[in-house]
């Protein structure tokens, strides 16, 4: 290698933040031209690519020894050595991928000249900034999965997030209310958030909470790029227009600020034209079904609470989809279920289209399975990174459109023909690439032979020199055999000293002096000749030619296809909608789902329901069960039984059911009909929230007072045992309290399960409750006729069996006088109890404190109160006579 590193003092070097200062030491200039760099790429770790290496200096070495376990060694001239670790350029990608998955930045500064031609030290710059966010090499990708990069700003009062997909195009921003960011952001789960440098308050707050939930990297960014003066700017440059009211923006909001940043910070690593994210489509918070974070983690919607593990999740039991495209977007839908009716029956029609003709959901899946990764490739092609494999792979994608096309017309049905509509008219693209691109072209231009033979006659033609080139070679090899004697002459080629012709030492004395020897070897004598050295320049500027006329030819090709970057991604986020589809349709077909129907009158009829992950995993064990909710009836199921009956799988499966019909997918019941949800809300158990630094039970009542907040009459809300982390009266008091606003005053579609028998009382107070159960059997064993329980998981109406902890313990085996003294103290706690609670009435009712009650009267029934206050014991009749009338003249006139 031509180039040196000079010693350098490391101590200026500790600190990442001021970089080793030009003047510390005397570099050579290509050490200067790292110092440089690295003082720009602020906390990166800076790859500088020398030769066939990406070597890495001081620190950087450091940490890129210990994280991707290379050698440490030194580059030292002298008595200060210079840590140094390397990395080959064509490992690149799986070492990149380490760092970024360790949450490290990279900087990656490419060669911009052929070294062999540089004058003096070699042209070098950062070519990008490769973060966790903004990922687009498809070795780096999950193929499943999005990697979004969001950006955030929030106060009390507002809050705005903005997402970009840099790989997909996708850009987006939403205003929305502070307490909904964090939702927001769990659902979304981007790989990178950023968020402005402030060290404190609710960005921070919110960016950590993120961290911990998704592990997203957070970068902090300087305040000045989310001022609305400065991210306009951004984005006013970054679109090329004077305003941004064409984008429905008449003033700048929070989620604008972000947006701005966010598009300054790709700037800032990419490096590299963003007109693929050319659109900027502006959500409402509540576009959509919303779910928030803790109901999104409780329903285990895409991870298991325990294993973290996407087996066992809905998006897992609902996934059919064959390919990446798809599958991305299913996730999408799920974040986002439709609230809009006629567009959830759109998807419902197209999905009973494929259900019923099987023949066209088994082609449009089997053209999908062969097909690349548009949507990738059209992202990577927009950024000018698409290599030649990348452009082949699209231009066969291209070719099976109209195919897919075709089928999709011929149902008639109004979403797949507009589907249909946007895989259109890239037919001319796709045949371009076909006939440019060789069909096994490398997935880089590194060593050429990528554009296909026949496309170009200049190229066609410098291959053939090239191919001539060896056949002249052989013949000229004979010819100097028979010219010279030596049998065993041969003609060879070595890249250090080109073609030469091998004697060995035996026939050393046949060489004619027109031979100039070139290199000694052990057993032979390398020679040039003029007539070679001439052949040799004629096919080293044939082959150089062919590979510079092979890269323009390329150039060439992707303008083409950038040109219609916008369609290519339309038609991309069209096969992943019709594979969701498709996959709805097959997963109807192999599971026997039905097709939900939409009402107007607030209701929830779900006729023989299943729980889709259980329904998966217990197969026929599975028991299904009916949810009830007419219009103008209960609206509010307390559900009461023993451990393990099934009561959280029930509830659980209620909201499951709501959010695959609103999502268009087809569910696992014989029928279900309801009227759109507009908000679900799950507490589901303890969660193991003690690691965020609150207890259990205080975040169980910020997310119940989430829910009072924010529940609507048309929203679902179901709870899991809630009022458990605190002392009995206290939670119950806190559930009763709660059951009781949800039902009278919210009345939404409820379903609470309960381990407090007293709940069940709620249902002779509000006409709203009913009560249910879990229903068990007891049976005896065949032999030893003991008793033992049996979960049948069937839900019935009415309340559990009030002493139904004592009876499983019975039939656990506990003595027998053990369980005769229960059943005492649950009586005289039960007599206790009662007997408080009228006192307690009694001595408000006297301070005429109207406002507080007993426990279980409802806060706002005033008769009921009057009522419970009187003891008819000890009430003359004259006085009872005269209160009757009072009432009469209160309550009833
Ligand atoms: P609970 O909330 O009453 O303690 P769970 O809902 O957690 O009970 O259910 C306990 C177990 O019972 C589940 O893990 C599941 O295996 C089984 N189960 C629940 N419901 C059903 C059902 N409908 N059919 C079959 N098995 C069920």
């Amino acid at each position: 290698m031509a180039e040196t590193i000079a010693p350098f003092d490391k101590s200026a070097a500790s600190d990442p933040s001021s970089p080793p200062s030009p003047r510390a030491a005397p570099h050579t200039p290509a050490m200067r031209q790292y110092v440089e760099q690295k003082a720009r790429v602020g906390d990166a770790i800076l790859l500088f690519r020398m030769g066939d290496f990406y070597e890495t200096f001081y620190e950087d070495a450091e940490l890129c020894a210990r994280v991707l376990g290379i050698a440490l060694t030194a580059r030292s001239k002298g008595s200060h050595p210079i840590p140094l670790a390397g990395i080959p350029f064509h490992a690149l990608d799986g070492y990149l991928k380490k760092l970024v998955d360790a949450g490290y930045k990279v900087a990656i500064s490419e060669q911009l000249e052929d070294p062999k031609l540089a004058k003096g030290v070699v042209k070098r710059d950062v070519v990008r900034i490769v973060t966790a966010g903004t990922l687009t090499d498809a070795s780096l990708l999950d193929d499943g999965d999005d990697n979004l990069l969001a950006s955030i700003v929030i106060d009390s009062d507002h809050a705005g997030l903005a997402l970009v997909e840099l790989v997909s195009g996708l850009f987006e921003v939403v205003d929305l209310a502070p307490g909904s960011l964090l939702d927001e952001l769990v659902r979304a789960k981007p790989a990178e958030v950023l968020i402005e440098d402030r060290r404190s308050g609710p960005g921070e707050s919110t960016a950590g909470a993120l961290e911990q939930l998704c592990a997203t990297t957070v970068t902090r960014r300087p305040a000045h790029e989310y001022t609305a003066y400065q991210a306009e700017q951004t984005l006013l440059a970054h679109f090329k227009v004077a305003t941004l009211a064409g984008f429905g923006f008449d003033a700048m909001t929070p989620a604008l600020c972000a947006a701005g940043a966010l598009i300054g910070y790709l700037n800032e690593t990419q490096k590299t034209s963003l007109a693929h994210l050319g659109s900027l489509t502006r959500r409402g918070g509540d576009d959509f079904l919303l779910i928030d974070h803790s109901t999104w983690r409780s329903l285990e919607i895409e991870q298991t609470l325990r294993a973290g593990s996407r087996e066992g999740t809905l998006l897992w039991a609902i996934d059919r989809t064959v390919h990446p495209i798809g599958r991305r977007r299913l996730r999408t839908w799920l974040r986002r279920p439709l609230i809009d009716r006629p567009r959830i029956i759109a998807r419902q029609d197209a999905v009973s289209y494929f259900l019923e003709n099987a023949p066209a959901r088994d082609g449009m899946r089997t053209h999908l399975r062969g097909m690349a990764d548009m949507e990738r490739i059209a992202g990577r092609v927009a950024l000018r990174r698409s290599g030649p494999r990348d452009l082949r792979a699209l231009g066969d994608a291209i070719t099976a459109l109209p195919d897919m096309v075709g089928l999709l017309r011929a149902s008639r049905i109004g979403i797949l023909d507009e589907l249909a509509a946007r895989l259109e008219g890239l037919d001319a693209l796709g045949e371009l690439l076909q006939r440019a691109v060789a069909p096994e072209a490398p997935a880089h231009t590194r060593d050429g032979g990528y554009i296909a033979d026949g496309f170009d006659a200049r190229l066609d033609e410098l291959r053939g020199l090239k191919s001539n080139a060896l056949t002249w070679l052989s013949a000229y090899q004979i010819r100097e055999i028979e010219r010279t004697g030596i049998a065993n002459l041969k003609v060879g080629y070595n890249r250090v000293f080109g073609y030469y012709l091998e004697v060995p030492h035996a026939s050393r004395s046949k060489v004619p002096p027109d031979f100039v020897r070139r290199q000694t070897l052990k057993n032979a004598e390398r020679y040039i000749t003029e007539e070679l050295k001439r052949h040799e320049t004629e096919v080293l500027s044939a082959e150089d030619k062919a590979k510079n006329l092979e890269a323009t030819l390329l150039e060439g090709v992707l303008d083409k296809a950038v040109e219609r970057v916008p369609d290519l991604l339309a038609a991309a986020d069209a096969l992943g909608r019709v594979d969701c589809l498709a996959g709805f349709a097959q997963l109807a077909a192999e599971r026997r789902y039905t097709r939900p129907t939409f009402v107007d009158e607030i209701s929830l009829l779900i006729e023989e329901g299943r729980h889709p992950v259980l329904d998966q995993t217990l197969q026929d064990a599975f028991v299904p069960n009916d949810t009830i909710m007419a219009p103008d009836r209960e609206r509010l199921f307390v559900i009461t039984g023993p451990n393990m009956a099934g009561k959280s799988t029930y509830i659980r499966q209620v909201a499951l059911l709501a959010i695959m019909a609103q999502v268009g997918c087809f569910v696992p019941a014989r029928r279900m009909s309801l009227s759109v949800v507009d908000r679900a809300y799950a507490r589901i158990g303890a969660s193991d929230e003690i690691t965020r630094g609150q207890s259990t039970f205080m975040v169980e009542m910020i997310e119940a007072a989430r829910i009072l907040h924010g529940a609507t009459d048309h929203s679902l809300v179901v709870l899991d045992e809630i009022g458990r982390g605190t002392s009995t009266f206290d939670g119950l008091s806190l559930a009763w309290a709660i059951a009781e606003h949800l039902a009278s005053k919210i009345q939404c579609r409820c379903l609470v399960a309960t381990h407090y028998h007293e709940m069940t009382e709620l249902a002779e107070l509000f006409r709203e409750v009913r009560n249910l159960n879990v229903a068990v059997r007891e049976v005896a064993h065949e032999e030893s006729q003991e008793e033992r329980i049996v979960f049948l998981h069937r839900i019935a109406e009415g309340a559990a069996d009030k002493s139904y902890g004592i009876h499983v313990a019975r039939l656990a085996g506990l003595p027998q006088p053990v369980i005769a003294r229960s059943r005492e103290v649950l009586r005289e706690l039960e007599h206790s109890f009662a007997r408080d609670a009228k006192s307690r009435s009694l001595a408000k009712n006297k301070s005429r404190n109207d406002a507080q009650l007993s426990l279980f009267a409802p806060a706002d029934d005033a008769l009921l109160q009057a009522l419970r206050a009187v003891d008819p014991d000890a009430i003359a009749p004259i006085a009872a006579l005269r209160l009757l009338a009072d009432w009469k003249d209160r309550f009833a006139s």
